[in-house]
């Protein structure tokens, strides 16, 4: 059992109050090497931004949860060791059982969600309180989504590929009354993946429901809420994969605007991992392309690190999180 404090790292309360206060979101960042983490961490450095750091239970079957946990541990020594104290949390993303958040905690992850959105409205319930339970035990915060994104990630939960329902407001309260939960991952329109929108028979895209969310806001004043899907599936990028070799057709992302508009309310957390996985991908295939001699990954692992960092800091600059630490400390 290892106590995330004695990583560096901190839960997502004060965080997420903070920017609850400040009208502005804390980015939430999927990573899954070394060079996107070092990346999150130069772009959090230079941008004095809180961030929270997500990883999946997938790439915790990939790397395994302690080396995880001490790769944030690392990235929290260095921000120690620059004279900063940004505020990092490691946060679990899409738990799909009680498992694998136990899991996760007892390595050290300071914040956890449990996705029971698929399930019926009563055994999300009973399941995020009992993560919730296990994790207030070790000041672990908890993550709960009600109304169900679409969309693949990474293979985890396929059925949410077929069917994406908005959150009833009505249901909110006595959700978050029954579980708990210190925040609330809701469904307004974004979806995990490529394709997140579709236009209308005009030709114009579907703003996000800001009505459902306002009621949900409404219904919890204070409560932090979090936006998932919110990658804008960046052209140049998918451009540049199909330029050099690759096959990405119709994605569709969502409009920073609109994120940004969200981020001035109630949404708190705005998880983002396409952007930066697509970014990375369009730039290996450049370099192994134009690089035809290289014998070295570092040939590719290096661009995608000061690239990825600019793409994070123009995240953070779009949310607001920029020069937000001091109050989230
Ligand atoms: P994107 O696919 O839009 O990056 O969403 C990621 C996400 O919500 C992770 O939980």
């Amino acid at each position: 059992m290892y106590e995330y404090k004695e990583l560096g790292l901190v839960n997502l309360k004060k965080m997420l109050r903070e920017a609850y206060e400040g009208g502005y979101a804390v980015p939430a960042l999927n990573f899954i090497s070394v060079e996107q983490l070092n990346a999150i961490i130069d772009a959090m450095l230079i941008k004095e931004s809180p961030v929270i750091l997500l990883a999946s239970p997938n790439l915790g079957h990939q790397l395994g949860f302690s080396m995880i946990a001490r790769m944030a541990q690392a990235a929290a020594d260095r921000i120690t060791a620059e004279g900063k104290d940004v505020p990092l949390a490691l946060h679990l993303d899409h738990g799909m059982s009680f498992e694998d958040c136990r899991k996760a905690i007892d390595y050290g992850f300071s914040s956890v969600m449990i996705d029971g959105s698929t399930l019926p409205v009563d055994e999300n319930a009973a399941l995020t309180a009992r993560v919730v339970e296990y994790g207030h035990r070790y000041n672990v915060t908890v993550e709960a989504e009600l109304g169900v994104l679409s969309g693949k990630e990474e293979n985890l939960a396929t059925e949410h590929e077929q069917r994406q329902s908005y959150t009833a407001p009505g249901l909110v309260e006595s959700f978050v009354k029954q579980t708990n939960a210190d925040c609330l991952a809701v469904s307004i329109g974004t979806n995990h993946g490529l394709v997140k929108m579709r236009p209308g028979p005009d030709g114009t895209l579907p703003p996000l429901r800001f009505d459902i969310l306002g009621e949900i806001e409404k219904r919890l004043p204070g409560f932090p809420i979090v936006l998932h899907g919110a990658s804008a599936i960046i052209p140049r990028y998918i451009d540049m994969i199909n330029e050099f070799g690759g096959d990405v057709r119709n994605s569709q992302g969502i409009p920073v605007e609109q994120v940004a508009q969200a981020a001035e309310g109630a949404i708190c957390k705005v998880n983002i991992a396409s952007d930066g996985w697509i970014a990375a991908m369009a730039l290996t295939r450049k370099i192994l392309a134009e690089k035809k001699d290289s014998i070295d990954c570092r040939s590719f692992t290096l661009p995608i690190r000061r690239e990825l960092s600019m793409l994070y800091q123009e995240k953070m600059d779009m949310l607001g999180s920029s020069g937000n630490h001091r109050l989230a400390v």
